[in-house]
């Protein structure tokens, strides 16, 4: 008997790519199940994170032709890391092993039998990490590696070049449900998990159609959630900062009194004026990043739920 494997792909105003994306999946699912690596009972399992395309509508009439395919849909836009969850969720108690992917076909399709041999092994957690990026724009590469490169200088481990192509057992998935926070960086948080992991390596592809729904305003929301969210660092740079700016200013002002009593005071605008704008900044952005925390606090405490499933399409299945 081989396992059960989910495929959770996460779709938010994917119309145009996913007949292709549900094709090339099955496709592939169908081989693997032909060869006896995963079990006839596998599916794929498209989470629509409230798209406002028809992106719904594709997902059900897929799920009619094809019984490989399943559908869950989010009541509301929850993003990318929410409707991910969601879908691993969805999938926990009815598969044993989940493996996400993108709904655009950038992750290689062809490598899922090398996560599957890696599961196999033993591995309860699997990494998809891309060679390189030579498909992506220049501006995307070098926003997304300096993310990267961010993250880790910031202390919020990451697996370099990994995005959300990643495999896991249904016990990396029932840990993964002991993390409790609202704030979801799931590249954050499951290397915290342990267990046996591994790697696969694939080429990243262009997107098949679409745009892509990480601009870089998204972006940076990430990078600041992912930081925020497992690491206090910033906090301690501000305090060694504050730190630094106490010594030195207690220097600055033994040096203002000597003068002042040796009568070589002159009028000092400039000194003055600039330290004012200088420590205002300062202040600013410490009472900032400090602010930022707090809004973690604020939004952790209410411990709202991260998604609400408005439908499936295997109500036959459920009952
Ligand atoms: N996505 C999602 N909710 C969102 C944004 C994105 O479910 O709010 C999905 C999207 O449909 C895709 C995946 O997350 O399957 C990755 O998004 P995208 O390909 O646009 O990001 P990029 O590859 O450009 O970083
Ligand atoms: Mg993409």
């Amino acid at each position: 008997m081989c396992d059960i494997l989910y495929l959770v792909v996460p779709c938010y105003n994917e119309a145009e790519v996913l007949p292709d994306t549900a094709s090339a999946l099955s496709t592939r699912l169908n081989a693997m199940v032909a060869d006896g690596t995963v079990s006839a009972e596998s599916r794929i399992l498209f989470v629509d994170d409230g798209s406002e395309d028809r992106t719904w509508e594709i997902v059900d009439s897929l799920s009619r032709e094809n019984g490989f395919i399943l559908g869950v849909k989010l009541s509301r836009n929850q993003g990318h890391q929410n409707a991910l969850y969601a879908g691993m969720m969805y999938a926990m108690d009815k598969c044993d092993f989940i493996i996400s992917i993108d709904a655009d076909l950038q992750d290689d399709v062809e490598v899922l039998p090398q996560f599957v041999e890696k599961y196999n092994e033993g591995c309860h957690v699997v990494y998809g990490v891309r060679n390189g990026r030579k498909k992506d724009t220049a501006f995307k590469r070098l926003t997304a590696q300096g993310f990267y490169k961010f993250m880790n200088s910031m202390g919020a481990e990451t697996v370099y070049n990994h995005a959300d192509y990643r495999l896991m057992s249904r016990v990396a998935l029932e840990a993964l449900s002991q993390y409790k926070e609202v704030n979801l960086f799931l590249r954050g948080i499951v290397p915290l998990i342990g267990l046996k992991t591994d790697t696969v390596f694939y080429e990243r592809k262009e997107r098949a159609a679409g745009e892509t729904k990480y601009p870089l305003k998204k972006m940076i929301n990430f990078a600041l959630d992912g930081i925020t969210s497992f690491t206090v660092k910033p906090l301690r740079l501000i305090s060694s900062f504050g730190l630094i700016c106490s010594m030195l200013s207690s220097c600055g002002l033994i040096y203002a009194l000597f003068s002042h009593f040796l009568g070589n005071t002159v009028p000092g605008w400039t000194a003055i004026t600039c330290s004012i704008w200088l420590l205002g900044g300062i202040q600013l952005l410490g009472i900032g990043v400090l602010g930022e925390y707090i809004g973690k606090i604020f939004s952790e405490v209410k411990q709202r739920p991260r998604y609400f499933i408005e439908k499936s399409t295997c109500r036959e299945e459920e009952q």
